[in-house]
């Protein structure tokens, strides 16, 4: 059985000393609450100027959290004005980067192409990319519910290997922030059509150990009846992972 991972991301919220009182209130609620965090895995992913806060106090308190970038470069070093690179995030003993967010692809006009060497990029440093897909109501209409996910999904692994360590997210733009999230059977059926792509890529064995995510308006109240799901193993929230209580309930689903 995959174990379920429960991601923050924040977006562009919460400054270095917000994050610092922020992840200390978390880590104490979901211990006061006798979370298991080798039951459900628990990521959060705030602002770049925020990860060395984070990771000093991570490490300093021996927190079992997890944290990662929202993005990052798909270059290694050089003449890349304003960007950050895979290696610099390894150092700073992030796990996962979130890559090709809609919010990216659509805002900074992110590729297909662009995301798959981003892929690569924290693939080569060790880095547990998270792999955003996801259509947007036009899409749904025009093409049906899953023809655009495992489109994205099939690019974003153009130069992944068999034994790669990877996330994926369904996040159907239609439910991001619009507080009208996806049925849960609705995204089994994507999860399920994702994870056929998972197996035709990259194997039987790598597809049944990857964890497939969905996120958009998931909140303390739903997100029992996507874990239901057989292909959903978590979730990527946005809004309802700034709040701390919020946030702890949607990890203690099972509570
Ligand atoms: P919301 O949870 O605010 O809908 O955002 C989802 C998201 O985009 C997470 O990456």
């Amino acid at each position: 059985r995959r174990t379920p991972l429960i991601a923050g991301n924040w977006k562009m919220n919460l400054d270095h000393l917000q994050a610092i009182a922020f992840v200390q209130k978390l880590a104490w609620t979901l211990k006061d609450a006798g979370h298991d965090f080798n039951t459900v895995e628990v990521a959060v992913f705030p602002p770049f100027t925020d990860l060395r806060s984070v990771q000093t106090l991570v490490s300093a308190d021996k927190l079992p959290l997890a944290f990662g970038a929202q993005d990052v470069s798909e270059h290694e070093s050089g003449a890349y004005t304003g960007e950050i690179s895979a290696v610099f995030l390894s150092k700073l003993e992030c796990r996962y980067v979130i890559i090709g967010h809609s919010e990216r692809r659509t805002l900074h006009a992110e590729t297909d192409e662009q995301v798959a060497a981003k892929v690569a990029a924290a693939l080569a440093q060790n880095l547990s990319p998270i792999i955003c897909v996801g259509e947007t109501a036009e899409d749904l209409e025009q093409h049906g519910p899953s023809a655009i996910p495992v489109t994205q999904l099939r690019a974003a692994l153009a130069h992944v290997s068999t034994a790669a360590d990877i996330v994926v997210a369904y996040e159907p733009v239609w439910a991001i922030g619009s507080g009208q999230a996806a049925t849960p059977e609705q995204a089994e059926q994507v999860a399920a059509a994702l994870r056929a792509v998972l197996v035709d890529v990259l194997g039987e064995d790598v597809a049944a150990k990857t964890r497939i995510l969905y996120g958009g308006s998931v909140k303390s109240g739903n997100i029992a009846s996507f874990m239901r799901e057989p292909n959903v193993d978590g979730a990527l929230v946005g809004g309802a992972s700034l709040d701390v209580d919020e946030f702890a309930a949607i990890v203690r689903y099972q509570k």
